[in-house]
């Protein structure tokens, strides 16, 4: 195939530009009249060695007029033409798979020859980028080489008005950044209100680059559009000083008990000193003296032991014990807090089964069996035993998110606090990330604990996972320098296989071995110490490092040393990607989060080659092997030298909690290791890869729930947005209106007459309080009928009696009328369902105590609320349906009720302001993308019960929503 697609390349030189633009067209032209999707795929594979050397021939043409033009404000000179390799690359995206090609390999070139390809469908083409700055830089860069072949393109930045978005959408192929194109999609379909306010415009074809990093990293994190939640609960304020006293209780605690085994461990009783200090793990892991013992071998290796021995099945009950010796005891790994006995007596001593939650179904159960009950009070104890369940799981929550708050959650470590509010710091790049917050109280907690003010909790308004924006794309591909050691989740979840294309020249790259010490400290010395010997030669150095703390220590250190050098925390991606460029300048030394400059080419200086190239330097393992050998690939591109050696410490988080520490501490001994010494061997390496490899399984394992989940929705919202959209095209809304009164009358009539005591007066109440038809038990006859019949009857009258209403009025007014009154149907209730969907994912895993698989219990349940949800939609529409045509006044009334954002995309004098977010829009991003929870096992620790809302209901004393300018009480509330 490539000597297929060079050939005609070959043959392409003898034609004109004119000529090589042609084709463009005439494939365009054709393609457009093949209507059959499947058919047209078909063809594009027929033509993809032409397209591809017409793009290769373009390429070439342009290099040879050394064309230049302008790519972000900078001059830049066309100088690239496709090698085979990238071909093959190309081949691959357009067959919708992952395209492993390794750093420096130009993989921004590779997708020009697929976009080129899928983009001749007129369809639409999407490339997906990490960040605003590449989407920009990748547009311009490559828009030289589609401008020539006749193609337009697009690039989508956050600050654009959704008039410009559409355009860039218009493009036969479209740059952005995932969560633009996500945040499109939400604001198009869930809160767009007609087709032209809509900016997409369908989704075809998409090469998501850097895709590790979008579908694995950023797994946990979907988008959310939100607004602040109509109410909270909770009582932070409240608990914090008692909890502030309980923590220090068990610092108290710890303390006492880790001298305790001190002195222990001092008389040679090792068994004794690890027990107590596995004591001091489970109450309080990040203890100091703990901490340091865990820098001793034989203490680290009884404290191991003393854990092991413990989780073992026949010490179950010591191990509670041992808990119950603690006030409460904190899991790290799993994020978890638990009260013991003690705790709760101290919290309430009164009554400490304030802080259990109350058997419910035995409750139930019992109530039930109860013979002296009526069925009434029956209901009104179940209810009241709910709602004392409800108040018990609210207080449980609270304090464990304090108690998770106060012990593993580290000022400057995972948050930072500025200018009032706690900010997190994204875990994965070391960046911080104003606006986003932790989920299900957890953030309030942390800001109680800072003593900043406590925030609203937010409510979701709309939300989608990247996953599964994704997978709307009728053919998706994606490309990265790192994708092989993931590829049974790519396969598994997204169906993406991954084909590894070799390099363009063979990799000259040096690994060196890990270098291991004891502590941290030892370990930055002789970080400081390579970097000071790279330099001292001229040799350039990259430093990775995995947050923005050890960037900044580093850099502190290396100011000491005065050691020149540049820090890059991803904050400032164009700055950064300049930065970067010049990273391989002779005696340059740059630090940077592994985040920071992703996408930017690192060119060696003159001379830098001979001196052994790029040097990079990782200063932790990742817990994701992915992520270094990604900042390994920064080096020896496109076969320049180059080598890479990464430092670890038995301090390191990955080390500490899931290092193979026995047998670490076992080589440790062997080797007698001093102070500053270190350690160094190939199957050392084997074993951190070992302890990463763990930590990718539990990771994926948590991924794969969370999109389980999010599967149940994600059906959901396939449907609720479809009707969406097609209320919002259709030319005849009314016969949407009559669908909905198709259905919804004959549900409501078995309602009240297919029971054993059919209720006709409460059927004729419904009516005349929905319809305007003045039944009468006499002019109605329903006993005289089946209820099929009935039905017939009913909808006879209800349509005839519209149709009278809105004869009188101007029918364009009526149409755009009809459609807003079921989208609002549709919005109203679908926030709240939202919710409700959240509460009932977080409720189920207390049910997971119950024995019951948590999936399952919130597949069914969500089946059932959604069930409700539509058929309160119609419902919702029925009723609006007569109070808001009768008159002008009503119209007004009507749209006032209508969420803000829905007003002002109407009103004509606010034309620019037409896409609902932008009532947010002078925030970034990460204000929209609230993290769902972002800690381990998102919703596992929770224990919410769900709430169940009633819907809002209009006061005795407010005006009547039918607008009739009465009060509520004294019009239709006279009867409801
Ligand atoms: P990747 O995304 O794969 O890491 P880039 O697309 O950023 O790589 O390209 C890396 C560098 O390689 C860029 O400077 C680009 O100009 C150069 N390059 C890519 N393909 C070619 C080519 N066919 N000929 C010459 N230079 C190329
Ligand atoms: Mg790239």
């Amino acid at each position: 195939m490539v000597r297929r697609i060079n050939e005609l390349d070959e043959q392409f030189k003898s034609l004109s530009d004119d000529a090589l633009r042609a084709k463009t067209a005439a494939w365009k032209e054709e393609l457009s009249k093949i209507s059959d999707p499947e058919e047209q795929w078909n063809r594009l594979d027929e033509i993809l060695p032409e397209a591809f050397a017409a793009v290769k021939n373009a390429a070439r043409r342009l290099k040879e007029r050394r064309h230049s033009f302008s790519v972000c404000d900078q001059p830049m000179t066309w100088d690239m033409v496709h090698f085979d390799v990238q071909l093959v690359g190309g081949m691959v995206l357009h067959r919708g798979r992952i395209a492993e090609m390794a750093t420096g390999e130009g993989k921004t070139l590779v997708a020009t020859l697929p976009l080129y390809l899928n983009a001749l469908t007129g369809r639409g083409a999407h490339l997906v980028t990490v960040n605003d700055y590449l989407a920009r830089r990748d547009a311009e860069w490559m828009g030289a080489l589609y401008n020539f072949l006749g193609l337009t393109v697009g690039c989508i930045q956050h600050d654009q008005e959704p008039d410009v978005r559409r355009q860039q959408y218009a493009c036969d192929i479209t740059y952005g950044t995932n969560s633009e194109f996500g945040f499109d999609y939400l604001r198009d379909n869930g809160m767009a209100t007609t087709r032209e306010q809509q900016v997409q415009r369908g989704y075809h074809y998409a090469i998501v680059d850097e895709v590790d990093s979008i579908l694995i990293d950023e797994a946990r994190t979907p988008l959310i559009i939100s607004g602040p939640a109509t109410i909270s609960t909770h009582q932070y304020d409240k608990w914090k000083p008692l909890i502030e006293q309980l923590v220090r209780k068990q610092t108290m605690l710890c303390n006492r008990v880790a001298s305790e085994a001190a002195e222990k461990f001092e008389q040679g009783d090792v068994e004794t000193g690890g027990r107590l200090m596995f004591k001091v793990k489970l109450g309080q892991p990040r203890n100091k003296q703990l901490l340091r013992m865990m820098e001793d071998p034989d203490k680290r290796r009884a404290i191991d032991k003393a854990e092991l021995s413990f989780y073992t099945d026949t010490r179950k009950e010591e191990l509670f014990a041992l808990k119950e010796e603690l006030f409460f005891t904190i899991d790290e790994k799993s994020n978890e807090a638990d009260l013991s006995e003690q705790g709760r007596t101290f919290l309430n001593p009164d009554d400490p089964n304030a802080f259990v939650l109350p058997d419910l179904i035995n409750e139930f159960t019992e109530i039930d069996l109860d013979t002296t009950l009526s069925d009434e009070e029956k209901d009104k104890r179940k209810s009241e035993r709910q709602q004392h369940c409800d108040e018990q799981a609210e207080r449980i929550h609270n304090i464990s998110n304090l108690l998770r708050a106060y012990c593993v959650f580290d000022k400057d470590v995972q948050y930072v606090v500025e200018e009032n509010k706690v900010v997190i710091v994204d875990e994965f790049t070391g960046r911080k990330m104003p606006g986003r917050r932790w989920s299900d109280g957890l953030h309030q907690a942390v800001e109680a604990k800072e003593g900043v003010q406590i925030d609203r909790e937010t409510q979701t308004l709309a939300t989608i996972t990247i996953q599964n924006y994704f997978r709307l794309y009728q053919k998706l591909a994606g490309m990265t320098g790192t994708a092989e050691t993931e590829a049974a989740e790519f396969h598994d979840i997204y169906k993406l296989d991954v084909n590894v294309i070799p390099t363009n020249r063979p990799v000259a790259r040096k690994d060196h071995n890990d270098r291991i010490y004891k502590t941290r400290r030892e370990k930055y010395n002789a970080v400081i110490n390579e970097i000071r010997e790279h330099h001292t030669k001229q040799q350039p150095v990259l430093v990775g490092t995995v947050s923005v703390e050890a960037s900044e220590l580093l850099s502190r250190m290396l100011k000491r040393e005065k050691i020149p050098h540049n820090v890059l925390n991803a904050k400032f991606h164009m700055q950064e990607a300049e930065i970067v460029a010049r990273a391989g300048q002779p005696g340059t030394v740059t630090i940077s989060t592994n985040m920071a400059g992703r996408g930017t080419d690192i060119k060696l200086g003159q001379g830098v080659p001979e001196l052994g190239g790029l040097f990079v330097l990782g200063t932790e393992r990742h817990e994701a092997r992915r992520i270094d050998r990604q900042l390994r690939g920064r080096c020896a591109r496109q076969g320049d030298p180059g080598g890479s050696r990464f430092y670890v410490s038995f301090e390191d988080d990955l080390m500490r909690n899931f290092g193979a520490a026995d047998r670490m501490t076992k080589i440790m001994e062997r080797f007698g290791l001093e102070e500053g010494q270190e350690l160094e061997h190939r199957w050392l390496n084997k074993s951190v890869e070992t302890a990463q490899k763990r930590v990718e399984q539990r990771n994926y394992l948590i991924r794969k729930r969370t999109l389980d989940f999010d599967d149940v929705m994600n059906m959901q919202r396939e449907v609720v947005y479809t009707y969406r959209n097609e209320v919002i095209d259709s030319e005849e809304p009314r016969t949407l209106i009559y669908e909905v009164i198709d259905e919804a009358v004959p549900a409501k009539l078995k309602e009240y007459l297919e029971v054993d005591e059919p209720n006709y007066a409460g059927l004729i109440h419904w009516v005349n309080t929905t319809f305007p038809l003045g039944l009468t038990k006499d002019k109605a006859q329903f006993e005289t009928r089946t209820v099929d019949e009935n039905a017939q009857f009913l909808i006879g009258k209800v349509k005839e009696a519209y149709e009278r209403k809105s004869s009188h009025e101007e029918p364009s007014a009526v149409k755009s009328l009809e459609r807003y009154i079921i989208l609002n149907a549709i919005d109203r209730l679908w926030q709240e369902h939202l919710y409700a969907m959240d509460a009932l994912r977080e409720g189920v895993y207390l049910r997971g105590y119950a024995q019951k698989d948590p999936l399952i219990e919130y597949k069914t349940e969500a089946y059932d609320m959604f069930v409700e949800l539509m058929a309160n939609i119609k419902n919702e529409v029925l009723h609006n349906l007569f109070r808001s045509t009768s008159n002008l006044q009503a119209f007004e009334n009507f749209l006032a009720s209508l969420p803000q954002f829905l007003l002002r995309e109407d009103a004509p004098t606010a034309r620019t302001a037409s896409a609902p977010a932008r009532v947010r829009q002078p925030q970034p991003v990460g204000a929209m993308a609230g993290v769902a929870m972002d800690g381990d096992g998102a919703g596992e620790m929770s224990i919410d019960l769900p709430v169940r809302r009633s819907l809002p209901k209009v006061g005795r004393n407010e005006p009547c929503p039918c607008g009739s300018g009465k009060k509520y009480k004294n019009c239709c509330g006279r009867t409801a």
